[in-house]
């Protein structure tokens, strides 16, 4: 048996046999690395897609919608280039189409390496290793060309077209090198067969009958022979032109504006004009720009960035090129009378015709890619799969110069080691790489599950994704239709796919979660401008219903904390510092820059929370407002215009209790209680006529202070007495040194500095805080707000004493200072963990600022008295989410204070506004945990409840409500 194995060898001649040992070789690596990319069978791929059809008698349909196609029913007829979805379908009959997807590909990289080997034979016989003796030649030198690059290795694993291409390539390249001269009428009709069939197989080979065109244009005009070569030609081109002619007859039965580019693009193929056009490529402003950007490419072609440059694809064989024009440059002879005639002398010669297709398709295929192929995001890729048809430009180089004896026929063996090493080692990690690659591939199981439960109610239903990852769902999920949404398109577009094409769901995808937008939702909006941001994100926002109960809980506690920085809280939970803050960002979701609205004014922002609105909309745009008979007064709740979260909540028959915040003076009646932000008599001191002029004895009178009235009394001992100071408890809390707390006890309060602030609101924050921790134990409502002033009134006045070193003149007293922010920044710690222990495990925690502290730009020149710290729209936040079904260590993008109000309405049940701009994020829940809340959307909150009673019973009263109409305030 081995004898006889062993006399077939001898038999077969000596190159042959080298590349059967190469072969032999890589077969193992080859099917290793396919086999493990078997996991990717879900991916399945477009073309699995549509052979799919093809198997099931359907014909070259699809399910999947591309970019801006626009199909209306599915399944709907595809422009796809149709030769190997069609060759896998016809497979898929005999043998299980997710193996063959895999395998066919596998078997056609062989063939198409033995395809090239005959090819490169053909074209240079002679030994590249003339003085070995070793029958190597150009046959060898194009199969590891092509059996090397790697997109061929990756993309011959996979179920794409580039085997059955490639393979098509180089057989057509070989049967020309036999055919190079002959004009019969059979080997035209051959032609023309070959021409058609590569350009079924890739409507990117287009460039192949152009090369060969010209090439047999050029042959015509040489001469002699001249009716025969153009009677050969002009057989071959009729052929193509009809099967082009019908592949068009056929795409016009459901492509609005078929044209001769819906061939060459069928990415851009519209069965409707409903969605917005898609452009793939880089519009340019004018020729000159296209062309100086296009040569622009040049660099990025030949970079050392492998991610973008021919090298990793080519592994050194791309060098050729350059390497192969010096030497021509060198060599470069003056040309003698007639040289224009040599491209026709050329083509003249034996196999002139093959060397003219070939070096036309080498500059063609390399200028296509330079030329038209740019990645729609503007960036280079020469690393890719399209980039392959660039080979003969590397190949006909690297042949070239192992024409030519001494040096630059060490330069070609040296460059083509480089590649069959590389080549060789890139194998071997795939085969590696790729193990690591199918733990991720389950990924999509959730939301396959998903999709097969609710088609399984209504089929097909029709869902529009973000590019990626649709093709493997569409694998997955069977009878469901798809519309690709790309990253760039238009929220119009969107909304057409839900409204005119009846999808039912926009799903975004990411590495963790799905975000999942029922049509009719009217929220989509403003969620698309944030998602298409953060293209990693996602939520699901409505599932089509909820088949599992309810959770148990849906309590929510936000604290608001005015100025929360993670400039100043990030190193300290570096040091070990912070525990409730360094557990909230590790065990919950978070975002460290959390940003602003248009405004960074406390009354502002902190109603925009607590409206979800707007400031233009909800109608708080000012610190201050004038109180008929008790003066200026931080701004009231009269003059927002808008439901609050407390209003919506009451209404809805949920419970609420809110404690301090910002404009809830007169406090409201509510379904629970409201502490508002006059309440504690610390507040009345601040306002004693330094910065406000409410007169606070009047102040008092009203007793608007808090929601039940009666709470008022209840409250009285929790204030803390101005003379008595709790410095144990804020010592221990602040981590203050003595220093500074002597500083601290002989600073009156209320005064414009870092010190008395300190004081100041701590007697404001520390009984907000134990009467909320009271009121969560005791008394819990299903939302409960508390807003601490925070780190914000010390950021102002000591932010020199976080970043010294951006000011002219440092504090004077930087040493005894230094630390007294972060002082601020351990007692809210503290506070936040009290009030979180309260709450109890089952609730919903949402801490965050409102703007983070930056310097004050006139405040950093020497001479400057101003107040050292600022916040403009630059200073960012900090927010944290933590609780039941939030995933750990999740991070968040694009979130902003607008989101807070939908975050708590969807957490707790209640319905959320269409005017609301901001959006749930539910991304930070696990899908299965987020699936179990309904959601319910309304066109509106409706008007705020008209206040019923005057704020005070005041003479004035009349002429205030006068004043409030006027500015239209109220009606
Ligand atoms: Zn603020």
């Amino acid at each position: 048996m081995i004898a006889r194995v062993k006399g077939w060898f001898a038999r077969i001649p000596g190159d042959v046999r080298i590349l059967v040992v190469g072969l032999l070789l890589i077969a193992p690596l080859k099917w290793l690395q396919t086999d493990n990319l078997r996991w990717m069978s879900v991916d399945g791929g477009y073309y699995t897609e549509v052979a799919r059809h093809v198997r099931d008698g359907l014909g070259l349909t699809t399910n999947v919608s591309l970019d801006n196609f626009g199909y209306e029913s599915f399944p709907h007829p595809t422009s796809v280039y149709p030769l190997w979805p069609m060759l896998l379908g016809l497979i898929g009959k005999l043998v299980e189409l997710n193996e063959a997807a895999h395998w066919v590909p596998a078997i056609l990289y062989f063939v198409a390496v033995i395809g090239a080997f005959l090819f490169g034979r053909r074209l240079h016989p002679e030994s590249i290793l003339r003085d070995s003796g070793l029958p190597v030649h150009g046959g060898h030198v194009a199969a590891v060309l092509l059996g090397f690059n790697r997109q061929f290795v990756v993309y011959t694993s996979l179920p794409y077209t580039e085997g059955l291409s490639w393979a098509l390539l180089f057989f057509f390249f070989w049967r020309l090198t036999k055919k190079s001269a002959v004009t019969s009428v059979g080997w035209g009709v051959e032609m023309g067969v070959w021409l058609s069939l590569l350009c079924f197989a890739r409507s990117q080979f287009v460039v192949i009958p152009m090369a060969v065109g010209g090439a047999l244009a050029l042959r015509t005009v040489a001469g002699p022979d001249r009716a025969r070569w153009l009677r050969t030609g002009a057989i071959a081109f009729v052929i193509l032109g009809v099967s082009l002619a019908l592949w068009l007859a056929h795409l016009r039965t459901f492509l609005v504006d078929a044209g001769p580019l819906s061939y060459l693009r069928f990415d851009q193929n519209r069965a409707s004009t409903l969605l917005s056009d898609f452009d793939v490529i880089v519009e340019d402003q004018g020729v000159l720009d296209a062309l100086t950007d296009r040569l622009s490419g040049f660099g990025t072609a030949y970079s050392v960035d492998s991610s973008r440059s021919w090298h990793a694809s080519f592994g050194a064989a791309n060098w050729a090129l350059p390497v192969a024009a010096v030497v021509a440059l060198f060599s470069i002879r003056r040309p003698g009378a007639g040289w224009w005639r040599q491209p026709l002398v050329f083509v003249r010669a034996e196999n002139g015709v093959l060397r003219m297709a070939a070096l036309l398709f080498a500059i063609g295929g390399m200028a296509s890619i330079q030329l038209a192929h740019k990645h729609f995001n503007g960036e280079w890729y020469f690393y890719r799969r399209q980039g392959m048809i660039a080979i003969f430009a590397f190949l006909l180089p690297l042949l070239w110069l192992f024409r030519r004896r001494g040096l630059p026929s060490l330069l070609a063996g040296g460059l083509l080691s480089t590649t069959l090493a590389m080549g060789t080692y890139e194998m071997i990690h795939q085969v590696v790489h790729a193990q690591n690659e199918a733990k991720g591939a389950d990924k999509y199981a959730s939301i396959v599950g998903w999709l097969k439960h609710n088609s399984s109610k209504k089929a097909p239903i029709t869902v529009a994704f973000e590019e990626g990852t649709l093709q493997r769902i569409a694998w997955r999920t069977g009878n469901v239709g798809y519309h690709w949404l790309a990253a760039t398109s238009p929220y119009s577009d969107v909304r057409a796919m839900f409204d005119k094409l009846g999808a039912d769901y926009l799903i975004f995808s990411g590495s963790r979660r799905w975000a999942i937008y029922k049509a009719g939702g009217g929220r989509i909006e403003a969620d698309f401008e944030r998602l298409a941001e953060r293209p990693s994100g996602f939520t699901i926002l409505k599932p089509r219903s909820s088949p599992l109960p309810p959770p148990v809980s849906r309590k929510v506690l936000l604290i608001g904390v005015d100025g929360a920085s993670w400039k100043v809280m990030g190193p300290m939970i570096a040091r070990g510092e912070l525990p409730t803050f360094r557990k909230l960002w590790t065990e919950g979701a978070s975002q460290t820059e959390f940003n602003t609205i248009e405004s960074t004014s406390s009354p502002v922002v902190w109603t925009t929370v607590a409206t979800g609105r707007r400031p233009k909309d909800h109608g708080v745009t000012e610190y201050t407002e004038e109180v008929a008979g008790v003066g200026k007064v931080p701004v009231t709740s009269n003059s927002r215009k808008v439901p609050a979260i407390w209003n919506v909540a009451s209404a809805a028959g949920k419970s609420v209790g809110v404690v301090n915040w910002w404009a809830s003076w007169p406090a409201e009646t509510v379904n629970g209680y409201v502490v508002s932000d006059h309440a504690n008599p610390a507040a009345a001191g601040w306002m004693d006529g330094k910065y406000w002029s409410a007169d606070p004895a009047a102040l008092a009178a009203m007793q608007e202070d808090t929601w039940p009235k009666a709470l008022a009394e209840s409250l009285r001992s929790q204030w803390i007495d101005p003379k008595l100071f709790p410095k144990d408890d804020f010592l221990a809390r602040s981590g203050l040194s003595a220093a500074q707390w002597g500083v601290v006890e002989q600073t009156p309060y209320n005064e414009r500095t870092a010190y008395s602030w300190l004081k100041t609101f701590y007697t404001l924050d520390e009984p907000h805080v134990r009467i909320a921790i009271d009121k969560l134990k005791n008394d819990p409502k299903d939302v409960t707000m508390v807003y601490l002033r925070g780190p914000d009134p010390i950021q102002h006045y000591g932010w020199d004493l976080v970043e010294p070193s951006a000011y002219g003149t440092p504090p004077a007293e930087l040493e005894r200072d230094r630390g007294i922010v972060e002082g601020v920044y351990r007692f809210t710690d503290t506070f936040v963990g009290e009030l979180i222990a309260a709450a109890g495990p089952d609730t919903t925690i949402i801490v965050h600022s409102d703007h983070g502290a930056e310097p004050c730009l006139d405040a950093i020149p020497a001479k400057s008295t101003a107040r050292p710290g600022c916040h403009t729209r630059a200073a960012k936040g900090v927010f944290f989410m933590v609780g039941p079904g939030i995933s750990p260590g999740m991070h968040l993008r694009g979130a902003s204070p607008m989101d807070v109000m939908p975050t708590m309405a969807w957490l707790a049940g209640l319905p959320i506004s269409n005017e609301l701009p901001g959006r749930v994020l539910s991304e930070a829940f696990d899908w299965d945990y987020a699936g179990r809340f309904g959601r319910t959307d309304v066109e509106s909150y409706g008007e705020r409840e008209k206040v019923e009673a005057p704020t005070t019973a005041s003479p004035a009263d009349a002429q205030m409500l006068e004043q409030l109409r006027g500015l239209g305030y109220i009606q």
